[in-house]
């Protein structure tokens, strides 16, 4: 038995990291040649918190553009969303405002639900092109509820990123 069961949406640019993120939270396994996403997956783990037990529901969309049109379906019913970006590819993040749009537009104010921006591969240093405090800077600028900075090859808050949202969740839902 759940206390909770939360739908959680990934969004960011092809490439930045989505599917890589979700499945080294799952398994904890660093997957160097996760293929292209078709359209959307979703993968379900168990997290406990406070004594409270959660499921969460983790909806990993394909960035492509062609399958833009999925997106009002993918967005239907989430409890809370991670938007993604790549922190050696600046337009990545520079997309922030296109896809905040995207997942905001077809919600009613009442269904807004929390989300965290992560800026991904934190582990290529020597490549980075953007630095966490203008990371942090164009979080702190929009209608978001977080932010934070993770690597999937090193694991470096992977399970934080997950669990701040789930605990924003658990807010709203007062479970927490
Ligand atoms: P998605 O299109 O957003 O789902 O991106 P993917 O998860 O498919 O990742 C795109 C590429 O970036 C792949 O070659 C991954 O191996 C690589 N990648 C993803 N996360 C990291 C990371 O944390 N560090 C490094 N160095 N590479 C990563
Ligand atoms: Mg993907």
């Amino acid at each position: 038995m759940y206390d909770a069961t939360y739908k959680i949406v990934i969004f960011g640019d092809a490439g930045c990291g989505k599917t890589t993120l979700t499945q080294r939270f799952l398994t904890n396994l660093f997957k160097s040649d996760s293929k292209m996403t078709i359209g959307v997956d979703f993968e379900v783990k168990s997290l406990e918190i406070n004594g409270k037990k959660i499921k969460l529901q983790i909806w990993d969309f394909g960035g492509e553009e062609r399958f833009r049109f999925l997106l009002p379906t993918y967005v239907r019913g989430a409890n809370g969303a991670l938007f993604m970006y790549d922190v050696t590819n600046y337009s990545s993040l520079a997309h922030i405002d296109d896809w905040l749009v995207v997942i905001r537009k077809e919600l009613r104010a009442e269904d807004h639900f929390p989300v965290i921006v992560v800026g991904g591969k934190a582990d290529l240093v020597d490549e980075r092109e953007v630095t966490g405090d203008e990371g942090i800077n164009i979080a702190k600028s929009r209608p978001v509820d977080g932010f934070i900075e993770s690597s999937a090859k090193t694991g470096e808050n992977v399970e934080e990123t997950f669990e701040a949202l789930a605990r924003l969740m658990m807010q709203k839902s007062s479970l927490l």
